[in-house]
């Protein structure tokens, strides 16, 4: 240890035993994503066709009328919110965030205030909740709709939470008035088939992040109506520099190599054995608990760490370790492998240790088992 790019730049690396969390840098890009990014470094393309194909290939994959690959899932709220605002009108995309004569409201149901609906603003849309934290009922929502709503924002995990209005129900209230709803689905990937279903519950436009299939942490996409991913199209970095308009979205530029990445880590994501992946975590678990067997007064247990960062019996992809006695102190443990080179995290829940081994290989999970046992044991 104490060699490497990272050293060099001055951070201590780390073992993830977390998961996909942006701060971390995302997930660990695939030797099949790696090779087709570091392939695309080799020659250069126009990237206005690099995007208008590389949506054509993600909206054939996806079923989807049409698609776009954006940097992340928070930009393409912003620049699907933007569309929804100015529809085809490319002068209107120069004119972001100045509302003027644009409608400017996207409701939002109470319950379903999350954190990146602070990209709706981006725009200079308003947000506006309808009902409240309590909940929100169709015909509130219905008559929330007026002469300047723009859009429904719609997160798709916190549909069917108690008091909302289902998503069905919301875009065909929204349909009945003209509005597109938008549906954040970043981390709805699996079961495959879930991707799809957004679309046939009405959604005008779905987006997803890519880092949570294995692709790059700056990459996701927007897929939906072919009339506003066109509007989507004006009002990203290409058309800034194309066309006569400064268009709003020019500072969600991208790479050649991440829209290459973007759509082969989809491909990957769909072709993939799932079962496998299952299995992968599952070992990986294994070999962490193996460490820890034998060492007295630890209880290591095999569970799921949820999306939600809630605990679940399965499918396997974390182990939960506590020492039997009450003198257990999970943030002294947590500190104590956080101080390590490479720095190993982990979640601290309910006075217990959490790994997550989805992001870890095989050698970090011993690793991290070893220096856990060297941790927890009894001095
Ligand atoms: C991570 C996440 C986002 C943001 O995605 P990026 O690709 O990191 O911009 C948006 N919504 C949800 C629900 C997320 O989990």
């Amino acid at each position: 240890m104490g060699s490497g790019i990272y050293h060099d730049i001055g951070v201590i690396p780390a073992i993830n035993g977390l998961g996909v969390y942006t701060d971390l840098g995302g997930s660990r890009l695939s030797p099949t994503v790696w090779r087709a990014m570091e392939e695309s470094n080799q020659s250069f393309i126009r990237m206005p066709d690099l995007l208008d194909s590389s949506g054509a290939v993600i909206a054939d994959l996806l079923h989807s009328e049409a698609a776009r690959v954006t940097p992340g899932a928070s930009s393409a709220i912003a620049l699907g919110i933007a569309a929804c605002m100015t529809g085809p009108n490319a002068r209107f995309t120069e004119q972001l965030p100045d509302t003027t004569g644009l409608k400017t409201d996207v409701l939002i149901q109470g319950r379903h205030r999350y954190k990146y609906d602070r990209m709706v603003r981006h725009t200079g849309a308003q947000l506006r909740e309808v009902g409240n934290i309590n909940g929100t009922d169709p015909e509130e929502l219905e008559a929330a709709i007026g002469s300047s709503t723009a859009a429904i924002c719609f997160p798709a995990h916190l549909d069917r939470t108690p008091g909302t209005v289902p998503l069905e129900e919301v875009t065909e209230i929204g349909h009945r008035h003209g509005i597109p709803t938008l549906v954040d689905a970043a981390f709805l990937n699996y079961p495959l088939d879930v991707m799809e279903s957004f679309a046939s519950k009405g959604s005008d436009l779905v987006i997803f992040s890519s880092k949570y299939m294995g692709g790059p942490n700056t990459g996701g996409f927007i897929c939906g109506r072919h009339d506003l991913i066109g509007a989507v199209a004006l009002h990203d970095f290409t058309r800034f520099e194309a066309s006569k308009y400064l268009s709003f979205g020019r500072p969600f530029k991208l790479d050649r190599q991440l829209v290459v990445g973007v759509v082969v880590a989809l491909q990957e994501w769909l072709e993939m054995d799932h079962e496998q992946r299952f299995r992968d975590y599952a070992r990986r678990v294994e070999l962490i608990k193996g460490q820890l067997d034998g060492s007295s007064g630890i209880e290591a247990t095999p569970m799921c760490f949820t999306m939600q960062e809630t605990l679940a019996p399965e499918p396997v992809n974390c182990l939960h370790i506590r020492r039997e006695s009450d003198s257990s102190d999970p943030a002294a443990i947590a500190a104590a492998l956080a101080a390590d080179d490479p720095s190993i995290l982990v979640h601290q829940m309910d006075g217990a240790i959490v790994v997550d081994v989805e992001c870890m290989s095989e050698e970090e999970a011993e690793l991290t088992g070893r220096r856990l046992k060297a941790v927890m044991s009894p001095a």
